[in-house]
């Protein structure tokens, strides 16, 4: 059974159809993580309408860039997050992104918003889903301060200092279908153990043209089998427990 614990499933236009193809690579569970501020009720009702959907709520941090009222929003997110948290079972996708948002004006309340979100995170005993592009020293210095039951990094392609970093304190690592061409991906499916590793989407973002879906996850997995010399059998047995681990309320 493969879960695909990264994917921005209110965005795809007709969801059904993503569904079944997941279903039929033997995709059995969906989290949908939270950009916008708008999104949030957007995940839930998704999540409501169908059962393998599971919601995490966050503010992505290039949502800075395309909501200009976005500090005046924050305490109506904060409220929707706080009023879900049973149904929840992360906190994300949230963190800092100086790679896509390079307007250094932006950056203190991008920090702020991740503040706020990992303050959260910790108030309801939430793992995170992290996104670091460009700015991972700056999050990895900030995680220690925060008592938070798990941190999941996402598709992770920074410099390799600190993914030996994340590897030390035991964060979860997960792998997108860019494994399938991107150098730094490779490099940390092979440097972090099997027991921290995860799969997802990230659809509908594109894969070399190609506009990402869980089904995908399938093909991850296998390569990752492949980099690391993993019976496929016992890789997805061992992701599959990894995902238990890191997020107990999807079970
Ligand atoms: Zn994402």
């Amino acid at each position: 059974m493969l879960i695909d614990i990264h994917c921005h499933a209110n965005l795809y236009l007709v969801i059904d159809e993503i569904i079944k193809e997941a279903k039929n690579v033997g995709v059995e569970k969906i989290v949908s993580v939270g950009m916008s501020v708008l999104g949030l009720e957007r995940i839930l009702e998704i999540s409501n309408a169908h059962n393998m959907i599971y919601p995490a709520l966050g503010i992505h941090p290039e949502e800075i860039k395309m909501n200009k009222k976005i500090e005046s929003q924050l305490d109506y997110a904060i409220a929707i997050i706080r009023n879900s948290k049973e149904k929840i079972c992360a906190i994300g996708e949230i963190g800092l992104d100086h790679h896509f948002v390079k307007e250094k004006e932006f950056y203190p309340l991008q920090k702020k918003i991740f503040e706020t979100m990992l303050s959260l995170a910790q108030e309801l005993e939430l793992p995170v889903n992290l996104h670091t592009k460009g700015a991972e020293k700056i999050v990895f210095d900030m995680l220690p301060s925060y008592k938070i039951p798990n941190v999941n990094i996402h598709w992770y392609s920074g410099p390799e200092e600190f993914l030996n970093t994340g590897i030390d304190r035991g964060y979860y690592f997960s792998i997108t279908p860019a494994i399938s061409y991107s150098p730094a991906v490779k490099k940390t499916v092979i440097k972090v153990d099997k027991e921290h590793l995860l799969l997802e989407s990230d659809g509908p973002v594109k894969y070399s043209g190609k506009i990402g879906t869980p089904a995908m996850i399938r093909e991850v997995l296998n390569t990752i089998s492949k980099f690391k010399e993993i019976p496929v059998e016992e890789l997805e047995n061992q992701i599959y427990e990894n995902t238990k681990k890191v997020f107990p309320k999807i079970f």
